[in-house]
This record gives structure tokens, C-alpha cells and sequence, in this order.
């Protein structure tokens, strides 16, 4: 009997494992793991992303970089996602661990280290990127809070940091839990965000801002980016209007107008689906998609015009970490409208040129 059970589970194993782009990590959450050495040695954690980056392509599938994900490192089971990843196609995911209110409270932390645990655990599928810029860390101490992740990314080799919530909305969940905390504005061209723009400019190293779009915060947006040009700014969510009565200039023009503009600009493709309806204002808050449910073609010719502007995105976060297939499957639908080429780009190239200042080779 024993041997059959176990003959029967080394069977499951070789099944689940044949599936795999790369190893699978052992089965813990990633607030277990041991730390992985710093400064990360990208070099080789570059060679591995490339090996997996093939390997999915090879599989005849398109590989996808989110270069914008967050996660409850007590929560996220490294073989759990890294299996849920591999059944998409997400060749990495770009990991920014998230501070909860708890940890804040009790220590005051302005910094999780996390990112070194999930590389630990599992190098082939995680780019490390700094903690998540959001409540309460970011929120109630943002002046420091950049202060501290610069810090880190000199001392621990980060290519990349992590979304700064600058203005943004309760999401549709936190405003169905009355989470109005979630409500935060500070301002793009405050002491904080000086800070990451002129590090920026002068690194080349990127950052993602979470900015909603509104008539009056164009303007301040518009001065930094004219002020620190080669700064490497994510806009995160293309499109993302949840009030239209607040927005009546940005349209696809409006974002061409940007690239052609501003070099350092960037955005990233982190947005609902077309039914996706934002409950503050009962509107459709994606508006890269036409009430059909296809592409806007105006949408569809900016990016196939300027795909290296463009970066795919899954927005996972902590309280939506079981959400990875479905989102893959709403950007998956949403690359098949741009051209062969352009979807490529979108779909991994450009997050390595932005991340590597090189062209992926393969
Ligand atoms: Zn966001």
C-alpha cells in the first residue's frame, strides 16, 4: 500500500513538475524563507529570467513581465504562485512586498525585506522591487519612506522600485469595505516625490506612481516631468478614469502628447476589464475598452506607435493574490488587439530595456 501511494505521488510530482518553466520552490510562505545575499547579483538572476523567458516562449506561449505586482509576504505561498505563474505564462513577475498596518503600528517600519526572501525562494520568477509605496508606511510618513527605499536600493542593487500611491481612490474592494484610508493625496511635486524624480534622473533606476487622472493633477505631473526629464516615471493603470466629470482632457491624444514630450514617461497596462464598473461613481473606469467589450483603436494605435512606452502589468495585491489567473486572462485579451510586434514588445522587451538600459537577447 505504501509503495503504491507513494509511487502515485511521485507521479503527481513528475506531472506537476513537467509543467514547470523552472524549478518550483518548496511550498512555504515567503515571510519563512532565509534572506537571499545582497547587493542581488543581477547577472545571474538575469541569465535565469532569460532561461524561463525562452523556455515559455518555446512552449509556443508569449511571455509575460509584470512589472507591477504586490504581495502579503505572510500570506503568498511561493510553490502555490509560482505554479499559478507558470499555468499563464508569467515569466516574473516584478515583487513588491507590502507593509500592513500591523507591523507599521507595532514598529514603525518604513521597510520590508521580503523581496530578498522571495529571491531566496524562488530566483527564477521574481524581480526584487522595493516595498510597496502605500498606506500606512508611504501615507502617513512619505518623506521618509522614499528616503528609506533609496537608501535600500543603493545598499541591496534594486533595478526597480515599487508603486507610490501619490493621489489615489479607494479601489472598488476598499470602497465596497469603507476602507476611506485608502483615500490618500500627496502631492506629485511635494519634498517626497522630488526625491524619487531626481534620483531617477540621475540613476536611470524607474519607479511606478499611482496617480489617478483628473483635470488638475496633469499640470503638477506635467512640471516634474518637464523638470526631470530622463527620470524613469511607471504611470500605472493606462486609462483608469474613475470620474469622468474630473477628467475631460486625457484621452489617447493626451498620452501621445506625453511620450512625444517627455522621454521618461511610461505606463503600464494595469487596468480592469471593459465591465469592470467603479462603484464611487457607477461608471465603466477602463476606458481602453469600448462598451462592446473590444479595444479602443485609438488606444491600439498609440501603443502599436510607441510600444516600448508600454509594459505589461498584472496589478496583483495582497488581498487579491488569488486573482493572477483571471487578470492574465483580461491583459491577454487585451495584447491580442496590438500588432505581432508591438504585443512582443509590450509584453516583456520593454520591461527589460527599461530595467537593463539592453535589449533582451533571444
Ligand atoms: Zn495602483
Amino acid at each position: 500500500m505504501r509503495s503504491s501511494a507513494a509511487l502515485l505521488l511521485s507521479l503527481i510530482v513528475s506531472v506537476t513538475a513537467s509543467k514547470a518553466y523552472s524549478p518550483l520552490p518548496a511550498g512555504i510562505v515567503i515571510a519563512e524563507s532565509p534572506k537571499a545575499d545582497i547587493p542581488f547579483d543581477l547577472q545571474q538572476l538575469k541569465q535565469r529570467w532569460i532561461e524561463r523567458i525562452v523556455a515559455i516562449k518555446q512552449a509556443g506561449v508569449l511571455p509575460i513581465i509584470d512589472i507591477e505586482s504586490s504581495f502579503n509576504p505572510g500570506r503568498l505561498n511561493a510553490r502555490t504562485y509560482a505554479q499559478a505563474m507558470d499555468d499563464n505564462g508569467i515569466a516574473l513577475t516584478a515583487f513588491s512586498p507590502q507593509i500592513g498596518e500591523k507591523k507599521y503600528n507595532k514598529k514603525g517600519s518604513l521597510w520590508h525585506e521580503a523581496s530578498r526572501r522571495a529571491i531566496q525562494v524562488d530566483p527564477s520568477r521574481y524581480i526584487p522591487a522595493t516595498t510597496a509605496g502605500i498606506y500606512p508606511a508611504f501615507t502617513k510618513q512619505p518623506e521618509a519612506f522614499v528616503e528609506m527605499s533609496l537608501r535600500k536600493v543603493k545598499q541591496q542593487g534594486y533595478p526597480m522600485l515599487g508603486e507610490f500611491e501619490f493621489r489615489h481612490y479607494m479601489s472598488p474592494r476598499q470602497f465596497k469595505r469603507g476602507q476611506t484610508y485608502r483615500d490618500v493625496a500627496i502631492d506629485i511635486d511635494s519634498p517626497a516625490a522630488e526625491k524619487l524624480f531626481e534620483f531617477s534622473q540621475r540613476t536611470g533606476i524607474s519607479f511606478q506612481i499611482h496617480y489617478e487622472i483628473e483635470d488638475q493633477l496633469l499640470p503638477p505631473l506635467e512640471k516634474m516631468l518637464a523638470r526631470y526629464p530622463n527620470a524613469r516615471v511607471i504611470w500605472c493603470h493606462l486609462g483608469q478614469v474613475r470620474y469622468s466629470n474630473r477628467s475631460t482632457r486625457y484621452q489617447a491624444d493626451y498620452v501621445r502628447y506625453l511620450i512625444d514630450h517627455y522621454p521618461g514617461i511610461h505606463f503600464d497596462l494595469a487596468f480592469g476589464n471593459a465591465e469592470s464598473i467603479y462603484p464611487g461613481s457607477g461608471e465603466r473606469q477602463s476606458r481602453v475598452w469600448r462598451p462592446d467589450g473590444s479595444a479602443d483603436p485609438a488606444w491600439i494605435s498609440l501603443i502599436n506607435d510607441h510600444p516600448y512606452r508600454f509594459l505589461a502589468a498584472l496589478d496583483i495585491g495582497g488581498d487579491r493574490q488569488d486573482k493572477l489567473h483571471q487578470k492574465a486572462n483580461s491583459l491577454r485579451r487585451f495584447l491580442q488587439y496590438l500588432s505581432p510586434q508591438a504585443r512582443e514588445i509590450v509584453a516583456y522587451r520593454a520591461a527589460w530595456r527599461l530595467l537593463f538600459n539592453e535589449e533582451i537577447d533571444i
